[in-house]
């Protein structure tokens, strides 16, 4: 097919069990997708029938049908095809099985499972999630999707934990709605810069998760579905393995290693159900490169919002008097200079006062909860972030862009390494 050929109009008639991919890559280029006969879903989001969804570059999309359908396309993608074979059948399955546990526990009074999607990156993970939670919500339940990629950030912005309770499916475009997410602050993009951190966090997010769990009887009975990083080896897969031991996972779901595969079967306890599952050949590798411009995306939605939802954040002068600001992370001591009963390592969980200073312009700033600044300030989840956009030495003030006018809601502040360009 020519490139011209690609821009125009298409239709494309998808048989039962088939997936329609493509990918928009250039930057302003616009697709225009209408679901004309059939049913088909996006992800395990049910698409409406003659309303029109709009992609922009960087979509990498599988339009899948159980029972066939015609497809419109409009606009110039990069890659499109249609796939017959897909894993779907396999995901449904597990859908299924998570379905059965729900509504024996139902029965029973107890929590829901807690299933974990692990596997190397670009293996479809989160989107493994996306659908099965889609699938979950469908069918009445309101599970929690928790996410422990802080390199991504699909909870919040990168650089974070969280956990968020669905209550209808992903929107196409925008994916799940962010209504009060549980959000905690790692302030790295990958967990091995501070592993010792994120494992004191995943953990503190677990024990609060399970606390809430029984405030709602049918969050309780939905259960959890978790996505990971892709970080799996060596002190990841330690990682993975702390992170199962903490939320007390009944499920975890492997996707396309069979060698880690295999050590989850070895090394976790025999009544978790350890599954294997090929990856979908419709995902599609990111890099690098991508990878950070989702991030920029990430925080710049965070700030501004999308086309379709705009935000309208608030710039403002914040005193260096009115703020406490703090880093986690001290540099190391010798092992002879070590303070009495502190080992060596400590250092990497230690809350240290910083001054502001030229070295924080466009960090971004998560505003704790902590009500006092002490060393709960590491395991308090945050309220939200701002973005420093300049420091002044002279008068001792820093700009920041918030979310919410001023007053903030807390002066407890915490450095992230993340940093974000503000072009508005
Ligand atoms: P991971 O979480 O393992 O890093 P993702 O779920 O983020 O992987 O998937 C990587 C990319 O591949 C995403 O952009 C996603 O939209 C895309 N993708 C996933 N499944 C499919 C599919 N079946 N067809 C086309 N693109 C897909």
């Amino acid at each position: 097919m020519s490139e011209d050929k690609k821009s125009v109009l298409q239709e494309y008639k998808l048989e039962s069990d088939n997936e329609l991919r493509f990918e928009v890559e250039t930057k302003g280029e616009k697709v225009y997708l209408t679901l004309k006969n059939g049913l088909a879903e996006i992800f395990g989001t049910e698409l409406v029938k003659a309303k029109t969804y709009e992609f922009t570059a960087g979509a990498k999309v599988a339009v899948f049908t159980w029972q066939g359908c015609t497809i419109e396309v409009k606009g110039k993608t990069d890659v499109i095809y249609i796939a017959k074979e897909t894993p779907m059948v396999v995901y449904s399955n597990c859908h299924a099985a998570l379905e059965i546990m729900r509504s024996v526990n139902e029965k029973n009074n107890k929590r829901g499972p807690i299933a974990m999607v692990v596997g190397p990156t670009d293996v479809g993970k989160s989107t493994l999630c996306r659908i099965l939670l889609n699938y979950a919500v469908r069918m009445g339940r309101r599970p929690i999707f928790v996410d422990l990629d802080v390199g991504q950030g699909n909870i919040s912005i990168p650089g974070t934990v969280g956990a968020l309770v669905i209550e209808r499916p992903a929107s196409i475009d925008e994916g799940f709605s962010q209504e009060a997410p549980l959000v905690y602050n790692f302030g790295h993009k990958s967990p091995g810069t501070n592993s010792k951190l994120y494992g004191m966090i995943t953990n503190q997010l677990a024990t609060t998760l399970k606390e809430r769990l029984e405030i709602n009887k049918r969050t309780k009975h939905s259960g959890v579905i978790i996505n990971t990083c892709g970080w799996i080896k060596n002190e990841g897969y330690k990682q993975i393995l702390q992170a199962g031991e903490a939320f007390e996972v009944d499920v975890i779901m492997v996707l396309d290693q069979e060698r880690l595969y295999n050590e989850l079967v070895r090394d976790m306890p025999s009544y978790v159900n350890v599954v294997f599952l090929q990856k979908s050949g419709g995902v599609v590798e990111i890099s690098k490169s991508t990878r950070s411009e989702n991030r920029d995306q990430r925080i710049r939605e965070y700030f501004y919002g999308t086309p379709k939802n705009q935000l309208y954040p608030h710039p403002f002068d914040l005193k260096w008097s009115e703020i406490k600001l703090f880093k986690i992370g001290a540099p190391p001591l010798p092992d002879s200079c070590l303070p009495h009963g502190m080992k060596p390592g400590d250092n990497l969980t230690k809350l240290v006062p910083l001054t502001p200073n030229v070295g924080i312009l466009h960090h971004i700033l998560a505003v704790s909860f902590a009500e006092k600044p002490d060393d709960e300030v590491i395991l308090s989840h945050v309220i939200g972030f701002i973005c420093v956009t300049n420091v002044d030495t002279d008068r001792q003030t820093i700009s920041v862009l918030s979310p919410q006018p001023k007053p903030l809601p807390n002066h407890i502040l915490v450095l992230s390494e993340l940093q974000f360009m503000d072009s508005h």
